[in-house]
């Protein structure tokens, strides 16, 4: 049996991508079409003002929507002016949710949709998953497949090292996020794409190998991060879901969001989940391996240094497995509330406060 899989006709990951993207084919693609660009708000407007210069003479109509949010009203009300003003295709330019938001809308509205991230933060910079705001509160929807994604890494180099940091997070869950779907599989609660679980493997892999070599640059650290996190999301694709990628360590960080005020990015979250699931998974001498590589990208290792108390930590776990229908590691453990504590002592020991706020910059 075979299955048809999305995927982007284009990847473009280098400098100055923007100021030489009539050298693509993603121009080409723009020859006499009506192109909306939606823009996040604050510095990405000036990024999109570049690809809007960028395609000046090409598109036969460039349109700038700003959207301020992700929540349901801005795709609500981006979603009617496509429709009353049907463009070819929808750039969506941003850091996270300008992203979400044009995937979301492009879907909808059946719009093919070209996405120029301004920062890697998590996988959403190419997934077939969406975060929108419902109620105030987060959830995760599907969506279609970006058709190009261009990253220009001048644009990059200019954001916050904490955002990048977030990112590698995000890709570092695969680990955890690949061990709960084996698991899941092995106790007859899910089916297993092999080739998603190796992509998703690979990503993770390969950019733990690079980490190790001694001429790494931050030029390279950008490169290397948006194109493993890129084939995150490809896997999820392949899968049909976000399960290659996100695991237990992506319930605790739902949960804090859903439960204990969603003080920090998503990655860094991800990033303290990913310690706490990987001692769950047996694996206590893991944790103790990824400490220094935390140290080096600028990760947390203490959920204190993202602003959580121990009760809300706590709160975190407990409340994790409900946050979907997902059988992952943590179905395994009926904890009391000493074993949590115990938990977080093990895995969150004194000594890993703040670090965090020391190593980024
Ligand atoms: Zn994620």
């Amino acid at each position: 049996m075979t299955k048809k899989v999305h995927i982007p006709v284009q990847l473009i990951i280098e400098h100055g991508a923007i100021r030489n993207l009539n050298q693509t084919q993603v121009y080409d693609w723009l020859k006499d079409r009506h192109v909306l660009l939606v823009s996040g708000s604050g510095k990405t407007r000036l990024v999109t003002e570049e690809v809007e210069a960028a395609i000046q003479g090409r598109a036969a109509r460039a349109e700038v929507l700003c959207c301020k949010d992700n929540s349901l009203d801005t795709i609500n009300e981006l979603e009617r002016h496509v429709l009353e003003d049907p463009p070819d295709i929808i750039i969506g330019v941003g850091g996270g949710k300008a992203l979400d938001v044009s995937k979301v809308v492009g879907t909808r509205s059946n719009v093919p949709v070209i996405l120029f991230p301004t920062a890697i933060s998590s996988d959403a910079i190419c997934s077939p998953v969406a975060v929108i705001k419902m109620m105030s509160k987060s959830t995760s929807i599907g969506v279609k497949m970006p058709q190009a994604v261009v990253i220009d890494l001048d644009v990059l180099s200019s954001c916050p090292p904490r955002l990048m940091s977030a990112g590698i997070g995000d890709l570092l869950s695969n680990k955890t996020a690949l061990f709960d779907w084996r698991l899941a599989h092995r106790e007859g609660e899910e089916e297993m794409n092999t080739f998603a679980n190796l992509m998703a493997n690979n990503a993770v892999e390969s950019f733990m190998n690079i980490l190790n070599q001694p001429e790494l640059n931050r030029s390279r650290l950008m490169k290397v991060s948006a194109e493993a996190l890129i084939m995150s999301g490809i896997a999820m694709s392949i899968a049909g879901s976000s399960r290659p990628c996100s695991g237990s360590e992506h319930l605790i960080s739902h949960a804090l969001d859903y439960h204990c005020g969603a003080k920090a990015l998503h990655g860094e979250q991800v990033a303290i989940g990913v310690l706490l699931t990987q001692h769950l998974q047996g694996k206590q001498e893991r944790v103790e391996r990824l400490a220094p590589y935390y140290e080096k990208l600028g990760l947390p290792t203490h959920y204190e240094d993202l602003g959580y108390t121990r009760e809300e930590m706590h709160r975190a776990v407990r409340k994790a497995p409900s946050m979907r229908d997902r059988y992952t590691i943590l179905n395994q453990f009926d904890m009391t509330d000493e074993e949590i504590d115990r938990l977080l002592d093990e895995v969150y020991p004194n000594e890993a406060k703040n670090r965090y706020r020391l190593t980024v910059g």
